[in-house]
């Protein structure tokens, strides 16, 4: 007597790689102790909060006794959150949005699910660009749509607007880029983003119903070496920004995020309506009270990146050392390097015998490279070097 689902059974049986990583990880710590073993596999950002963070905590603490303090709030949100975080919203994206053009959300992944849960009818196809964060396949699934993909630029990881245009059918509604990427660190530039504005449009029209584009963009703040990430709101009418307080604040259990529609959507009350409506449905409710407070305090600050920027080149130098072939990742926090031997499962494997800990890139639709996270200390990344060493060497 089976108690769950057939889809639900399938997932679990395929497990993530990520999944398998962190409990191979958990045994060979617990094997060899925690300093043996160099955890590249989860991107759970190690840095503390800023200080404005804890301000803010205490000042929900010394006003915990007032009526509602915790209370249920409009469904996208404090009015007073909105407003706050349109202001920094519009200066991120060097582009004026209103407090009515965005809604709060649990986390990045909470406006996702909001956002297909609003737009998506049943069978409507969604595309990524891969290689892809791995939980966007669920969340179109679990709004009855198809998930799809269409293959980035080889090494460069740079968009390849022709493959995302072979993916488009009359059922796409929507398109899903992730810049700065999880996993490969590229950076879209402004031509590449108008170009498959452009492209787009042609298509929306074509279709008869727009195609909308997400832009997920969690990394923003981690652009290195002076890189500045454009915005897709003035480039294409029917786009979205998704993102969240998770990785810029150190915030990721806390789960604040953010949907923002282009102030180009003529008809964006009706999808903001929809939206609310969603975050509702779908169990959220509303985003968190604390988050909230935390976030419209900490507004314009965010954590130490010049530790990422160092942890970065020093990942860089081990890797090169030890004669790995990868471009410098242009922005988050994640090395895509390509696997030696071409079969990334079995790279990983090789590298867990050396006790570093890697996710193969088949599990971000992205085979034949493996990803790396720095959200580790810079002692772990110079500790590797023996590890990587040693895998490559088997392969030569
Ligand atoms: N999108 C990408 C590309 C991510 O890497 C993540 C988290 O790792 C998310 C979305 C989800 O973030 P959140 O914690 O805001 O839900």
């Amino acid at each position: 007597m089976s108690l769950i689902s057939a889809e639900i059974t399938g997932y679990l049986e395929k497990s993530s790689w990520i999944r398998k990583m962190f409990e191979a990880g958990i045994a060979l710590k617990k094997e060899f102790g925690e300093d043996a073993v160099c955890d590249f596999s989860l991107g759970n950002p190690d840095l503390p909060a800023p200080p404005a963070v804890g301000e803010a905590l205490r000042k929900v603490a010394d006003n915990a006794d007032k009526p509602f303090a915790f209370g249920y709030m409009p469904n996208g949100g404090f009015p007073w959150a909105r407003e706050a975080l349109a202001k920094q919203v519009s200066e991120e994206q060097g582009y004026a949005v209103e407090a009515g053009d965005l809604l709060l959300s649990c986390g990045a992944a909470g406006a996702l699910n909001a956002f297909f849960r609003a737009v998506l009818e049943a069978g409507d196809e969604v595309i990524a660009v891969a290689p892809f964060f791995v939980e966007y396949g669920f969340y179109v699934s679990n709004h009855r749509g198809v998930f799809k993909t269409a293959m980035s630029r080889p090494d460069t990881f740079e968009l390849d607007i022709d493959a995302v245009e072979a993916q488009i059918t009359v059922k796409t509604r929507v398109l899903i880029i992730n810049s700065p990427n999880n996993p490969t660190g590229v950076v879209y530039s402004k031509e590449e983003l108008e170009a498959l504005g452009a492209m787009l449009e042609r298509k929306s029209a074509e279709n008869g119903r727009p195609i909308f584009l997400i832009s997920d963009e969690p990394y923003r703040f981690l652009a290195f070496d002076g890189i500045t990430v454009p915005s897709v709101l003035p480039i294409y009418p029917y786009s979205a920004v998704v993102s969240s307080f998770s990785k810029n604040l150190s915030l990721a259990g806390e789960r604040v995020g953010y949907i923002c529609l282009s102030p180009r959507m003529e008809e964006r009350a009706m999808l903001m309506g929809a939206l609310t409506l969603t975050n509702r449905i779908l169990g959220f409710v509303n985003p968190p009270v604390i988050g909230q407070h935390i976030m419209a305090h900490a507004l314009g600050f965010q954590v130490d990146v010049d530790v990422y920027a160092r942890r970065r080149d020093a990942m860089a130098e081990v890797l090169a050392e030890a004669g790995y072939e990868f471009s410098m990742p242009k922005g988050a926090f994640y090395f895509f390097p390509k696997a030696p031997g071409g079969d990334d499962v079995e790279f990983c494997r090789v590298l867990m015998e050396e006790k570093v800990l890697a996710v193969p890139g088949s599990g971000f639709g992205g085979p034949g490279y493996f990803r790396l996270t720095f959200c580790v200390g810079e002692e772990v990344i110079r500790r590797s070097a023996a590890g990587f060493a040693k895998a490559i060497a088997k392969f030569k």
